[in-house]
């Protein structure tokens, strides 16, 4: 463990901490914003709803961990606008794979990331398409594109709350103008 948080501390992250799996919040009704009002991810990739795993699948899914690795990075609120959003996007779903696959390394052979925010928008925004969505399609980045938590219905408020972290929206979705950065945050789930 010593390992993963040594490595995790190396990536240039802005916290992250161990925490229980029980901390985490999934809820249905969290899903279903996805589609109402309809998020501009959604159905775009494998990684999105309505393709991923439902709220239910995942609080099954998650039973089987007992740690969680969270952590998050802060971006300046100017840096996040259109090309700077895919960007830190892209950073997000590059650092949950690689602490991942260095989870795995350290024994953690079941270790799972999931990331924040689809991935047509950060990894294949050139793209038209989904490439994992064709017929018999493959992702074109399977080493870097994780699933979105907010589309699995995971509650950011709740677990920042938690842990301390702020983020720009509150949780009827309007911005604090007085914010100077966005969080971006993923979760592996350690086994
Ligand atoms: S092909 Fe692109 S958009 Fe589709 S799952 Fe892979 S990274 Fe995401």
């Amino acid at each position: 463990m010593k390992e993963v948080l040594r490595f995790a501390a190396s990536r240039g992250i802005g916290d992250f901490r161990l925490i229980a799996v029980e901390q985490i919040s999934i809820e249905d009704q969290l899903r279903d914003l996805c589609e109402n009002p309809r998020c501009p991810s959604f159905a775009s990739s494998i990684n999105c709803p309505p393709y991923e795993m439902t709220p239910a699948q995942f609080r099954n899914h998650v039973q089987a961990f007992s740690q969680v690795l969270a952590f998050k990075f802060d971006f300046p609120v100017e840096a996040m606008r259109e090309e700077g959003r895919n960007q830190a996007g892209r950073l997000l779903h590059e650092t949950t794979a690689a602490i991942e696959h260095k989870a795995k390394a350290q024994g953690f052979e079941r270790a799972c990331g999931y990331s924040s925010g689809g991935c047509k928008n950060t990894l294949c925004f050139e793209h038209d398409e989904c490439a994992a969505l064709a017929e018999d399609g493959q992702c074109r980045h399977p080493d870097l594109a994780r699933p979105s938590l907010s589309g699995m219905g995971v509650n950011w408020h709740k677990l920042s709350k938690t842990l301390g972290w702020s983020m720009i929206k509150n949780e009827a979705g309007e911005a604090n103008p007085d914010a100077e950065t966005v969080m971006m945050a993923g979760l592996v789930f350690l086994a």
